[in-house]
């Protein structure tokens, strides 16, 4: 007979699409996965790595790469052996209580994830901000989205992107750029696909250093030189401004600051902007006009503008350019900001970064500050700030940070810089490691492994790039002694309340909670009156309703699809804000001894760090192995042939790779994919020795970051490619 099939609704756990899934059990293991047919950002479609999902969870390699038990060490000369929960959060809040006495509450660090659950993040917030008093909690989101918030946040008032799927539907042009969306969102990319088909009109413009499979199917593909962003949207602007495809009445009505800009665009002339991104001035002319003059112009916009050290002025500069041809605020228009994770919304609508509090609050407002204290029942929360990823690991490796608990994610992997990176990792007096798999290079630095539950086994809720927030439950039960991420930090919460006391000005717990629904509960109290408000969103109205979009206040009967329709924004004049800005080069631009523009990105069938798209062997077909890609011509002037290794060098780190011909490089560009990193160069499994040897294109990626959003240029480095010689 049979066993029974369980099927149980949740969302894909890699990217910001958010698909929708239904993971089917015999009750004991996961045997299946498909789309669900319900869920609006996918209506049953999955990607290549959404639909092999089931595999990443089979029972034998579960055993080999889960952690599934607590392991601890007191002495780093020793290998790390399992211990209980209670031992090892006993020794835990023992260390943090001695470290936050001796060296005040900013000597500890919490580094933390867009896997994470939005209550798994609310509860680390609340830890770290709330019981422990340091706002030294910053996310891998930082590396992934934070210009994106600030460029939201300097503009249009408030971090929420104004648009939604369906705006595909209706976009006379889309505008692609800074994404591979065909790689990185598939499923979005087939919705695009769709529109084309449905309106034989729809105009696709993709800027890209590279021509993607994204670029190859454009209408028009700028080949911008990489880091230029900045002047082809200006020089957009200023042939809007000249061919009066901007909007005097929208812009007089709803907007303020244009005069400023306008002044400065005045310099971007089409031959000034074709010069510096290094395209034909008549295809610049060309989207521009598509841009301004088009009844509806979506733009998709990911890493390629995030990822820089000028990232915000890139997401602000494209929203001027919206704002000015009033291509925002109606259906299919509007600047959108794709997420790389699957709830890092999640985690900003949290305040889950250094600089952020609840519910889109500020940490540099007062009043902020005063709220979220009164919602806490604290006396105030710290308004020193805290550091963001990339100060984070330096404050850690300069010996500032005594203690950091490093959460879903794999900095040893994901940060630019890794030497510096794994330095701060062996100066850490403790590092906490709160993972559900073993072979993450970060792992291997842990003092403390905390094992957590992993996809099929949480419960919670998650929001997507839309702002569409799905609740989901657990497939399957906890496996071995791991726990969930939101109960570990609670349970570390009383333990250490227990040794430095509660602080709240009743005197009670700060964490009374015994179950998720109780988290969302004060998270969406939190949110009440705020532009995100989702007061009206109970986990029994998600369950009822299936996902929802954000707003979603009480009373309401849904949420809202498009923001800013009526042309009030949420500023202090409820008037969008143009923002001056002008085009500055790449943080560390080729020379003669690094003449190579080193880009990085993702292929199409694996994530991020591969724990676990790297365990599904099909999803190797596509790439087998990591190459850097390069322009055929600059090859033959190498005497290179495809699979020589080469030396790929910058000024922080070299890595061996064979070298491939990339056609869609242009000449003086290399590219290597994010994926891989030393579990996969040097052999894979569990680690138990630190290997100083820096592996993956992060040994040579420059922490140099954008000064407002803090996001670290991992999109590029000067780098030098040498034959290597065999011994
Ligand atoms: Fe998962 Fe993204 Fe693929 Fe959807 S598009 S199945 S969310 S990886």
């Amino acid at each position: 007979m049979n066993p029974p099939r369980h099927e149980t609704k949740a969302t894909c756990c890699y990217c910001g699409v958010g698909c929708g899934v239904i993971i089917e059990t015999d009750g004991q293991q996961v045997t299946g996965v498909r789309g669900d047919p319900d869920h609006p950002a996918n209506f049953g479609r999955l990607c290549s790595k959404g639909s092999t999902l089931h595999l990443t969870a089979q029972p034998l390699l579960q055993q080999q790469v889960r952690a599934l038990q607590p392991e601890m060490r007191t002495d780093r000369n020793q290998p790390r052996r399992n211990a209980s929960w209670d031992a090892t959060l006993a020794y835990m809040a023992e260390r943090f209580a001695d470290t936050i006495a001796r060296h005040g509450p900013d000597s500890v660090a919490f580094y933390v994830s867009g896997q994470m659950l939005t209550e798994d993040y609310y509860v680390f917030n609340k830890l770290a901000k709330g019981l422990i008093g340091t706002n030294n909690i910053d996310t891998n989101s930082r590396l992934c989205m934070s210009s994106a918030v600030a460029g939201y946040k300097r503009t249009l008032g408030a971090d929420a992107p104004p648009t939604c799927y369906e705006d595909i539907d209706h976009a006379q042009v889309i505008f692609i750029v800074g994404s591979n969306t065909a790689f990185a969102h598939p499923i979005l990319y087939r919705r695009i696909e769709d529109a084309r088909k449905n309106n034989p009109e729809l105009k696709i413009i993709v800027a890209d250093p590279r021509r993607t499979d994204t670029a190859r199917e454009a209408d028009l593909f700028l080949a911008i030189l990489p880091g230029t962003d900045v002047a082809l949207f200006n020089g957009m602007l200023h042939i809007c401004l000249w061919e009066e495809l901007t909007d005097s009445a929208y812009i007089a009505a709803h907007t303020e600051g244009f005069a400023e800009l306008k002044q400065t665009v005045r310099d971007y002339t089409p031959a000034y902007v074709s010069a510096v991104c290094g395209i034909p001035q008549a295809d610049l002319m060309q989207a521009a006009r598509w841009f301004g003059a088009s009844k509806a112009t979506l733009s998709l916009y990911c890493q390629g503008l995030n990822q820089s050290a000028s990232g915000t002025d890139k997401n602000v500069a494209l929203i001027n350019l919206h704002l000015a041809t009033h291509q925002i605020g109606k259906p299919g228009a509007g600047p959108f900001s794709l997420t790389g994770q699957p709830n890092a919304m999640g985690g900003r609508e949290v305040g889950g970064m250094a600089n952020l509090l609840s519910a889109h609050r500020d940490l540099g407002n007062p009043q902020h500050r005063a709220e979220v204290a009164a919602l806490w029942d604290l006396p105030s929360v710290p308004s020193q700030p805290g550091k963001t990823a990339v100060e984070l690991f330096e404050a850690v490796r300069q010996g500032q940070i005594k203690i950091i608990w490093i959460a879903c994610t794999n900095p040893a992997q994901s940060m630019p810089d890794q030497k510096l990176i794994r330095e701060a990792l062996r100066t850490a007096e403790l590092v906490i490691v709160q993972e559900a798999y073993t072979s993450t290079a970060t792992v291997a630095y842990a003092d403390i492994l905390l094992p957590a539950t992993a996809w099929s086994e949480k419960e919670g809720t998650v929001t997507n790039s839309e702002r569409r927030i799905t609740r989901f439950k657990p497939a399957l039960p906890p496996p071995g002694q791991t726990r969930h991420d939101w109960r570990i930090a609670v349970d570390f919460a009383h333990a250490l309340e227990a040794r430095i006391g509660c602080n709240t000005l009743s005197g009670s717990t700060l964490f009374p909670y015994d179950s998720v629904e109780q988290i969302w509960n004060e998270h969406r109290a939190s949110t009440r009156g705020r532009d995100l408000d989702i007061s009206g969103l109970s986990f029994a109205l998600l369950e009822q309703r299936g996902p929802q979009q954000w707003p979603f206040p009480e009373g309401a009967s849904s949420g809202r699809k498009r923001l800013y329709q009526d042309g009030r924004f949420p500023t202090a004049s409820g008037r969008a804000k143009f923002v001056n800005v002008a085009y500055q080069a790449v943080a560390e631009p080729i020379d003669v001894r690094y003449p190579f523009a080193l880009t990085t990105g993702r292929l199409r069938d694996q994530w991020h760090g591969m724990s676990r798209t790297g365990t599904v062997a099909q999803l190797f077909s596509h790439a087998g192995e990591p190459a850097v890609m390069m322009n055929p011509g600059d090859m033959q002037r190498r005497f290179l042939t495809a699979g020589d290794l080469v030396h790929v060098t910058s000024r922080r780190g070299t890595q061996i790779l064979p070298v491939q011909t990339g056609d869609d490089m242009r000449s003086g560009q290399v590219f290597i994919a994010m994926h891989w990193g030393e579990e996969y160069l040097s052999g894979r499994g569990p680690r138990q020795n630190p290997d100083d040897a820096c592996y993956g294109v992060n040994a040579m990626t420059n922490p140099a970051f954008c000064p407002s959003s803090f996001q670290p240029e991992l999109k590029h480095a000067a780098v030098k490619v040498l034959k290597a010689e065999l011994p």
